[in-house]
């Protein structure tokens, strides 16, 4: 599940920024302002020094959404974004016919304090009018004016760690893009650098709210680091992605959670491995970073053992002419959000999405436009495999009316236990059953150690398959 791609950004909900006062009359103005001192907090507090400059520019709302359309253009050259939106719409994800272009540079424009950009290596401080219409937000952003140097100096600790970080371990990582493997990858990156960044933001208060002030300066400092004071701040950001804050009006609710749940589960992560191993052991995650998001969100599969996903291998096509066209991995993250967001209960998208160990899902297309979503996923446990399985079925009758019925015309279980022949040939004889029954959606689920889509070893893996009863998804149909 992608987020925006190689930029870092920081969210006006977990620090408001006050830069919607000002107008620019040019998309793109380099800030004269001297960052020495704020700069000095960042490397102070992270234990580098900065290589190079980072020139810091005011932004206009256009400029924001250009650059929120190049990444994703970079991401999804051509037609690849269309097919990527129709995957994203065939898992429920987004609704049908969502523009992907469009909510993020919507979302952004609400919600983003400020950017660093990997790839110019730059950091932007939007300067516009929101035109929210949250009244919390406008309310807190009115408070926030008379604080507004502490709060744009905040902002700007968290978007220079990025770009401190960025010059020691990149954040734009070749490996993230790599979707055969797992995008999953990405998400976690996400999450150790928005973590990372908000955990400095953080410790650069007590300095920028105590300046010229020692007795200020280590009371916040105390508060800060002690216990009652790291519960607080925990739960605080842990539950932010949770938030209405989190929601913009024409974004749909699953991209706007995606963009803030690494804040969320990377502050916790971050935190933990600080108070433990202090820098030393941030710098060992950038070091040996996390590679899907199910480590984050439960450190010791990244810390003491590395719990490793299983690598699930699509087929670029199917029997029966059907060529992939999209490939994602959803993740532990993106299931939680997927399954919270449909059954309206993000605590209880945690619980189903608990246990994920390995997933691919692909967009097919054959003959005739028609398309077929395959989404391969391997898990922790038996249990944990059937949880996922039963929240599929009841996601996908809940919004596709789908009917779970044991004859052919609707819907279908396969379930095949000790099966010996040879895999290729049981595939083969499966899908071309599902795909003569007119399926449109199938979820495998295969035990560890059968990596490999073309070579399973089939002691227990499941197959459902699936058809929309010509309900919402007319295009399916
Ligand atoms: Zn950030």
């Amino acid at each position: 599940m992608i987020r925006i791609p190689a930029i870092a950004v920081l969210l006006t909900g977990l620090a408001s920024a006050t830069a919607g006062s000002d107008q620019l009359s040019q998309d793109k103005v380099r800030s004269a302002r001297n960052f020495g001192d704020i700069r000095r907090e960042v490397e102070t507090l992270r234990g580098k020094e900065f290589v190079r400059e980072v020139p810091v520019y005011k932004i206009s709302e256009k400029a924001l959404r250009a650059i929120s359309d190049h990444e994703l253009d970079k991401e999804f050259p051509g037609s690849k974004l269309r097919s990527y939106e129709e995957l994203l719409a065939w898992l429920d994800m987004v609704p049908p016919q969502t523009d992907l272009k469009a909510a993020y540079a919507d979302f952004l424009a609400d919600q983003v304090a400020g950017l660093y950009d990997s790839d110019a290596q730059e950091m932007c401080i939007p300067s516009f009018s929101r035109g929210t219409t949250n009244v919390a937000k406008k309310t807190a952003e009115k408070k926030l004016e008379e604080i507004s140097s502490e709060i744009d100096n905040i902002v700007l600790a968290h978007e220079f760690t990025h770009a401190l970080e960025d010059q020691y371990w990149p954040i734009d990582d070749a490996k993230d893009h790599e979707f055969k493997v797992s995008t999953d990858r990405s998400t976690a990156h996400d999450f150790v650098t928005e973590g990372s960044a908000t955990r400095e933001m953080i410790e650069v208060i007590p300095a920028q709210w105590g300046r010229g002030a020692p007795g200020t300066y280590f009371l916040l400092w105390n508060l800060i680091h002690s216990g009652l004071g790291e519960s607080v701040l925990n739960y605080v950001i842990s539950e932010a992605w949770k938030n209405s804050d989190a929601l913009v009006e024409g974004v749909p609710e699953t991209l706007a959670r995606t963009e803030v749940m690494p804040y969320s589960f990377g502050y916790s992560f971050c935190t933990a491995v600080m108070r433990q191993w202090g820098l030393d052991g941030l710098d060992y995650i950038y070091d040996h970073p996390p590679v899907s998001s199910a480590q984050v969100m439960h450190p010791k599969k990244c810390w003491e053992w590395r719990d490793l996903p299983v690598q699930i291998n699509l087929p670029e096509t199917l029997p029966g002419d059907w060529k992939q066209v999209s490939l994602d991995s959803v993740g532990e993250a993106g299931m939680a959000i997927l399954f919270g967001c449909q059954f309206k209960n993000l605590n209880h998208g945690l619980d189903l999405a608990r246990g994920w160990d390995g997933d691919h899902v692909a967009l097919f297309e054959g003959a005739g436009g028609h398309h077929l979503l395959l989404w391969a996923s391997s898990w922790d446990s038996t249990n944990a495999a059937g949880r996922y399985l039963i929240a599929w079925l009841k996601e996908r009758q809940a919004a596709h009316q789908a009917a779970i019925t044991r004859n052919r015309q609707k819907f279908q279980l396969l379930m095949c236990q000790r099966f010996n022949c040879p895999t290729s040939e049981y595939n083969e004889r499966v899908f071309r059953k599902c795909l003569h029954w007119h399926a449109r959606w199938l979820a495998l689920v295969l035990r560890r150690l059968q990596p490999d889509f073309s070579q399973w070893i089939s002691s227990s893996s499941v197959i459902w398959a699936s058809q929309p009863a010509c309900g919402k998804q007319a295009q399916t149909c």
